[in-house]
């Protein structure tokens, strides 16, 4: 394991679970001191701290540390006082990974105004507070920064009985370009990952069901589902030095999802 972020800072949001836990430790992983947010799973925040120690340890970063901060981030002043609490304890902050995300399934035309709200409030807005936070602490001291945020498939492909998942998603993309083109001379760039079917709590629905398993891999190209680590290791790429020329730019790592899978037998010409 290479050692790309030692001495840097990063929070995570959404890292009581999923992609966000195994993006958690990826990054301890890499010598980087860990802060977690979450708003709700406080054993799996937990959880999450411990695999960031060990982390640290058997990687040999005694420098670096972990903190954890309950936080909504849909709600504007949790976002700020968890920043505020966040730069008191380190000074700097080098590296935003908006994580935090939900979706519910429902037919638009039966859906309630209250879920579109909250799941845009969570995943979009969220996302929108916590850049707001970061750039203006960028911009206050000298070396720049990097948000990378969890986008989806779904930022380009329709989610049907999943709308505000999917306008999420979509606005994400323009958040991601529109932040990266606004910020790109001061330092600061701003990405997004693209996952596909990944096995995670959120979908709970299909993974442990073999059948609906095998429903779901038969639609992937690669013809399986992604780990978590998978997707954790495009993160780590995409927040660290090697990506030095990239801004705006959402990388998809869905095992070929995007690559319009009707069309891998000819059947159109
Ligand atoms: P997950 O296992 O359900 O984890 C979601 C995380 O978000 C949890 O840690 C949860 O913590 C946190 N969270 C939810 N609401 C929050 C809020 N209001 N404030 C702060 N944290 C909140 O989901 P996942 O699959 O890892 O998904 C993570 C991200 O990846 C999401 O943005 C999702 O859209 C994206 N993604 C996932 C897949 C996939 O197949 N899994 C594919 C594409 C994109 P608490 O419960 O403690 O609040």
């Amino acid at each position: 394991m290479q050692s790309r972020f030692k001495g840097k800072t990063v929070l995570v949001t959404g890292a009581s679970a999923g992609i966000g836990e195994a993006i958690a430790v990826r990054f301890a992983q890499e010598g980087a001191s860990v802060a977690i947010n979450y708003s709700r799973n406080d054993a799996g925040a937990e959880s999450t701290a411990g695999q960031v120690r060990d982390a640290h340890d058997a990687g040999g970063h005694s420098d670096a540390n972990v903190l954890i901060h309950k936080a909504d981030v849909s709600d504007e002043s949790a976002v700020k006082g968890m920043f505020a609490a966040l730069l008191k304890d380190w000074d700097r902050l080098d590296i935003l990974i908006n994580n935090a995300g939900i979706q519910k399934e429902a037919h638009s035309h039966q859906s309630l105004s209250e879920d579109f709200d909250r799941i845009l409030g969570v995943n979009l807005r969220g996302c929108y507070l916590c850049c707001r936070e970061a750039l203006a602490h960028f911009l206050s001291r000298p070396g720049g920064g990097v948000i990378v945020n969890n986008s989806s498939v779904h930022e380009i492909i329709p989610k049907p009985g999943y709308l505000p998942y999917s306008v999420s998603k979509g606005g994400m993309e323009n958040l991601t370009r529109t932040l990266g083109l606004e910020y790109a001379e001061r330092g600061i760039r701003v990405n997004a990952v693209g996952p596909g079917a990944i096995i995670t709590p959120i979908n709970r629905s299909w993974i442990n069901d073999p059948e609906k398993k095998r429903i779901v891999e038969s639609h992937i190209p690669m013809g399986r589902a992604g780990e978590s680590e998978e997707i954790a290791a495009v993160f780590a790429f995409l927040a660290s030095d090697e990506a030095s020329y990239i801004t705006g730019q959402t990388l998809f790592a869905c095992g070929g999802l995007t690559l319009f899978p009707e069309f891998r037998t000819t059947w159109s010409s």
